[in-house]
Parts: C-alpha cells; sequence; structure tokens
C-alpha cells in the first residue's frame, strides 16, 4: 500500500482519514498542527497516544528536505539552500532577511518545462511537480535552521506554479492556517511566466495574494524569443488576463522585467511596455538578468538600467530595480540545483 502524503492533508481531509481511524474530533487538531508546524516524526507528537502514533508511521508519511548544501552571504546573511527529497531530487530555497522580517522563496517544481531561454530551472525540463508538503518543508525547514520564524514567502524558485495549480493552490491554503504556519496571503508572492487560463483560474480563489508576471519583454516579438509560453499566450492576452485578474483581486500587479543587453532594455522596449501597461494598478520590478553559464546573454551596466526605470516612471509607471541579495553567493535560478546534481552524479 502506498504511503499518505499527511503533510499536504486539509483540516476537512485529516478529519475524514482521522474519523476513518475511529479518532475523536480533537485528535485532528492536534496532529494537523503538529504537521504543519515542522514536526517530522511521529514520535514526536507526544500528546497523541502510542497506538495511533504506530498506525500513522504505518499508513503515513511526512514529507521532508533535508539540506545537502548551504551558503550564507557574508555581505548580507542570505542563505540559499539546496534541499534533497525523499527521492534523491533536489531543488533550491533562499531565505532572505528584510527590514520587515524574513522571506523565503521557494521552489514548486523539481525542474521546469516552460524553457525560458535566460533560466536555469528549465534547462534539463520538467522532472516532478512539488507536494504542498514539500512546499511548506521547505519554510519549516529554513526556520528550524536559523531558528527563525518567517513571515514571507515568494513563490519564485525553480518551477512554475500554475503549471503545478493544484498543489500550489492547496500549499496557500495550508500555509495559511491560523493553525498551521499562519502566513497571510498578503505576505505571499506567486510568480508565473504567464499561464493564462490558469490565472484566470486562480482568478476564482480571489487570494489577496500578491501575482507577480514575468513579462520581460513588451512585444510578442521579443518575448516570444526568450519565453516560448508566449507563443502559446502572447502579450494582448497575458495583459488582458492580468487586467480582469485584477478587477476581481483589486489587486496590485508586479511584473518581473530581467533587463538583457541588447535584447529588452532599449527606449523603444521602456516607451512600449509603459504604453500596454497603462491603466493597469502595477509596479514593474526591473531585474539586471543574472547571466546562466549555459548562455551568452549579459545584463546591461547600472547606468542603463537606472535609465530604464526613470524612463518608465516618466511614463507614468512605478519602476523599482530590485535589490541584489546575496552577491557574493549568487547562482539565479535552478543554477545550485545543477551544480549539486552534477556532483551527484546523476539526474541531470
Ligand atoms: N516560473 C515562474 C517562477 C520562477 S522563476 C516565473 O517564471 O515567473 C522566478 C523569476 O526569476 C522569474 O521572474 C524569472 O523570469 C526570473 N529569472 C529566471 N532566470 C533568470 C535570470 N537568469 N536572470 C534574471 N531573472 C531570472
Ligand atoms: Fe520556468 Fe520560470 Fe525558469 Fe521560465 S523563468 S524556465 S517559467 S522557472
Amino acid at each position: 500500500m502506498e504511503k499518505i502524503d499527511i503533510k499536504s492533508y486539509n483540516e476537512a481531509e485529516l478529519l475524514e482519514y482521522m474519523t476513518s481511524l475511529g479518532q475523536p474530533k480533537f485528535r485532528t487538531a492536534q496532529l494537523f498542527k503538529w504537521l504543519q508546524q515542522g514536526v517530522e516524526d511521529f514520535d514526536q507528537m507526544t500528546n497523541l497516544p502510542k497506538p495511533l502514533r504506530e498506525i500513522l508511521k504505518e499508513q503515513c508519511y511526512i514529507a521532508n528536505v533535508s539540506i545537502v548544501k548551504k551558503f550564507v552571504s557574508k555581505i548580507d546573511g542570505t542563505v540559499k539552500y539546496v534541499y534533497e527529497l525523499f527521492d534523491g531530487e533536489r531543488i533550491e530555497s533562499v531565505v532572505m532577511k528584510y527590514e520587515h522580517g524574513y522571506t523565503v522563496c521557494i521552489s514548486t517544481q523539481v525542474g521546469c518545462r516552460m524553457g525560458c531561454s535566460f533560466c536555469a530551472s528549465g534547462l534539463d525540463g520538467l522532472f516532478r511537480n512539488l507536494t504542498p508538503s514539500e512546499m511548506l518543508a521547505q519554510i519549516t525547514k529554513a526556520q528550524q535552521d536559523n531558528g527563525i520564524r518567517i513571515s514571507n514567502v515568494v513563490m519564485m524558485g525553480m518551477g512554475e506554479p500554475l503549471d503545478n495549480f493544484d498543489n500550489s493552490v492547496k500549499f496557500l491554503q495550508l500555509v495559511s492556517n491560523d493553525n498551521g504556519l499562519n502566513i497571510g496571503l498578503r505576505h505571499i508572492s506567486l510568480s508565473t511566466s504567464g499561464v493564462v487560463p490558469k490565472i484566470k483560474e486562480l482568478k476564482g480563489y480571489n487570494f489577496p495574494i500578491t501575482l507577480s508576471v514575468s513579462l520581460h519583454a513588451p512585444n510578442d516579438e521579443i518575448r516570444s524569443s526568450m519565453m516560448k509560453v508566449n507563443k502559446k499566450w502572447g502579450v494582448d492576452e497575458l495583459l488582458s488576463a492580468c487586467r480582469e485578474y485584477q478587477k476581481v483581486t483589486t489587486r496590485r500587479i508586479s511584473f518581473e522585467y530581467a533587463l538583457i543587453e541588447d535584447v529588452n532594455d532599449s527606449d523603444a522596449c521602456a516607451d512600449e511596455l509603459a504604453k500596454r501597461l497603462r491603466g493597469i494598478m502595477c509596479h514593474v520590478n526591473l531585474i539586471p538578468a543574472n547571466p546562466v553559464k549555459e548562455n551568452s546573454f549579459k545584463k546591461p551596466d547600472m547606468n542603463k538600467i537606472i535609465h530604464f526605470k526613470e524612463r518608465l516612471i516618466k511614463k507614468g509607471i512605478n519602476a523599482t530595480v530590485r535589490r541584489t541579495l546575496g552577491a557574493d553567493i549568487d547562482a539565479s535560478c535552478g543554477q545550485l540545483r545543477r551544480k549539486a546534481m552534477e556532483e551527484k552524479g546523476g539526474g541531470c
């Protein structure tokens, strides 16, 4: 019998399961709390009777991640982890300290099938989806390892969260549960490359999260050359889904724009971008593109990046340049995992 991924159960599912074991209702609340707060072993659940713990051990497993590599920035204390999953797959997470608290950047898939040309995560395609419990475990492990409470989450690590839609939605429901990690949805950002039908589906949940859209180009010609997802859902369709999303959720949308020299950093690009975003309550996050070993693109120099930002601001678009954290341990999305898998001699 395949074991149950019990940490991915919400309270209703857990209640149904515990009732099937003949357990009283209050045990569900106790178990849910232990699981969600990151206990990794049923024997540590000291308020559960031993015979129940034995049944749970037999029928269920608690999804966990183990630290295989850890890099700590000497500049700002940013911590990057390579975690190993139960099947030997590896993912990345980053913990950053801001004035308002700690933010963790989590992965949602092992690899990614979207294949953006500038990103290391997609170089080998998708290996598998992460479960809600594996997304939660990245947070609880980072909390335990650093002795901190994480207050903000960004779903911006490896993978496309909207390509793992059901698990990402369940994760959002679990992580914000009062009896769990209780991280408010307003403190969570979900980043997508623009899977339009799923943006529409997400709108139906009306979560007060921040939707972060990786736009990176103002038109189809440039965007399709960088992101193959754009061949399926072009800029017009994407921005129209964003407008609808905003109408329903009333949340400001964040547009990510990784600047690549001579690709998307011209004045004409800034002007076209400003024009297309007009009327959307949004913020543009400019990111100096992070060079990937397997690619030849370059980031523009800082003057050019600031010039691009100011041109957007002059045209009424709210824009900032993303602060670089952990510059001394830098490795963009997916690079750490590839390196760790190569060293292990397996995987990719
Ligand atoms: N798949 C989702 C979330 C993970 S990627 C998405 O694409 O939005 C998180 C962010 O990192 C995205 O905005 C992505 O475009 C960006 N990114 C990936 N590789 C990068 C690189 N080499 N330099 C700068 N940003 C990069
Ligand atoms: Fe996947 Fe996002 Fe990387 Fe594109 S940028 S390959 S969608 S992780």
